[in-house]
């Protein structure tokens, strides 16, 4: 594979595919790994996080080759483009890699270059594990209670950007057709209207919750809960529930049990060592993860459900400046924070990497690394203990020490070197 402009590093070699549906990898003692700092934050975020996963590589015997690619702010500035050819391709060629967050502008402008990612490279499920680490402030009663992973459909429903803009012809058109010629004439109010497409797939729905269920069963995890708006929305988050219930039935055998069949949610724990899929409506869904917390295991939502129920729980463990991320698809990995650029922040070496540093973590489990992974987290653990945190954590703990992005990627380094 050839660059047009940027470089490969001469040293380091490929993450290959193990077998042909890219489950397994075989991965070098020192990889080329894809990096995007990002854009706002992404500046001070990036660099601590390359530095940090550098040295839990280093500690347990391994090393990082890291490849700088460019999107977004870095891109325009170098090439004058948002989304380069050579940044998809590096992601699709060395097969694992890590962003930071990107900008997208509201109501007007380029569309998600996030979106575009996902989409061009087939990252289609969105995984979020959020979890509670010792120390981190919280403002629910007991966040112990959270170790939840969400399952985000990553390239359908609102992402998949089918919608016209209020007063243009093409919106004109799609009235007519819904009013005249599908009969729903009465939904739609007179004057200036925006109209969108929600598209939610048996194939977008399936690929996504057998990757939750396959992770559940990996993982010694006891449930799969399908999260959807069915209620109203009969034909898209109703299918969803209905293909992801299929799913379980028809390809599992006796792993899976799913709820109308046998789970009794009073009963409490799972029988033996299946896991159950069952579902909930997505209102009701946030506010039960507030209120029964520890009832929910893994969850596979639509893209939207997805994204607000993530970023809540993710308040509910500290925030997002620790809330971490990675997309999937078949034989290739980006991780990536679940925050975005912060822009009022940007280069002022102040925000929080740990949401960062915590996605390259998913990463190292990815790769099989999980000593290293294990270092990270003990080093972030110590750091939250020893009271020596960047602004957002620092705010919500008396006594605590405001240290600089920069500053608490060196503790995590010394608290990563003085474990080995
Ligand atoms: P945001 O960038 O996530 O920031 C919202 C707030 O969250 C910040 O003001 C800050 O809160 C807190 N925060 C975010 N990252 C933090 C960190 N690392 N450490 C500490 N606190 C952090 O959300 P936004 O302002 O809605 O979005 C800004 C831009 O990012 C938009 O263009 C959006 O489209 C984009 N975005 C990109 C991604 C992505 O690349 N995957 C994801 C989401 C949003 P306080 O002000 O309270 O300190």
């Amino acid at each position: 594979m050839s660059y047009d402009r940027v470089e490969v590093p001469a040293e380091g070699e490929r993450i290959t595919l193990a077998d042909a549906d890219g489950d397994e990898l075989d991965v070098p003692e020192k990889p080329i790994v894809p990096i995007i700092y990002g854009d706002g934050v992404g500046t001070d975020v990036g660099p601590a996080a390359q530095r940090v996963l550098t040295s839990a590589a280093e500690v347990t015997g391994r090393g990082i080759e890291w490849m700088r690619v460019y999107a977004g702010a870095s891109a325009r500035e170098r090439y004058d483009e948002n989304l380069p050819e050579d940044t998809l391709e590096a992601f699709r060629d060395f097969k694992v890699g890590i962003k930071g967050p990107l900008t997208t502008p509201v109501g007007a402008g380029y569309r998600s270059l996030n979106v575009a990612l996902r989409q061009q490279l087939d990252l289609y499920a969105n995984v979020r594990p959020t979890y509670y680490i010792d120390g981190m402030p919280s403002p629910v009663a007991d966040p112990t209670e959270m170790d939840m992973v969400g399952f985000r459909e990553n390239t359908e429903d609102v992402y998949a950007g089918v919608e016209w803009e209020a007063g243009t012809e093409e919106v004109e058109q799609v009235r007519e057709f819904v009013a005249e010629e599908m009969g729903f004439g009465e939904s739609i109010h007179d004057g200036p209207v925006g109209i969108g497409v929600k598209p939610i797939s048996e194939f977008g729905t399936k690929r996504l919750v057998r990757r939750a269920i396959d992770y559940a069963l990996e993982r010694n995890r006891e449930k799969v809960t399908l999260v959807h708006k069915g209620n109203i929305m009969k034909f898209t988050e109703g299918a969803f529930r209905d293909w992801g219930y299929e799913v379980a039935r028809e390809e599992y055998g006796d792993e899976v049990i799913t709820e109308d069949t046998l789970w009794n949610e009073q009963d409490g724990e799972a029988p033996g060592e299946t896991v159950v899929v069952d579902d909930r409506i997505a209102d009701n869904m946030l506010q039960q993860l507030l209120t029964r917390t520890s009832q929910y295991d893994v969850l596979a939502m639509p893209n939207l459900n997805g994204d607000y129920l993530s970023d809540s729980a993710g308040a509910q463990i500290g925030g997002l400046g620790i809330a971490p991320g990675a997309n999937m698809g078949d034989g290739r990995f980006v991780a990536e924070p679940v925050h975005g650029s912060a822009p009022k922040y940007e280069g002022q070496d102040k925000v929080n990497p740990t949401a960062m540093i915590l996605s390259g973590r998913i990463m190292l489990e990815h790769l099989g690394w999980h000593d290293a992974s294990n270092l990270v987290y003990n080093a972030v653990e110590e750091a939250i203990l020893d009271k020596r945190l960047t602004y957002d954590i620092e705010r919500q703990i008396d006594d605590a020490e405001r240290v600089a992005t920069s500053e608490f990627a060196d503790i995590l380094i010394e608290n990563i070197e003085s474990q080995a």
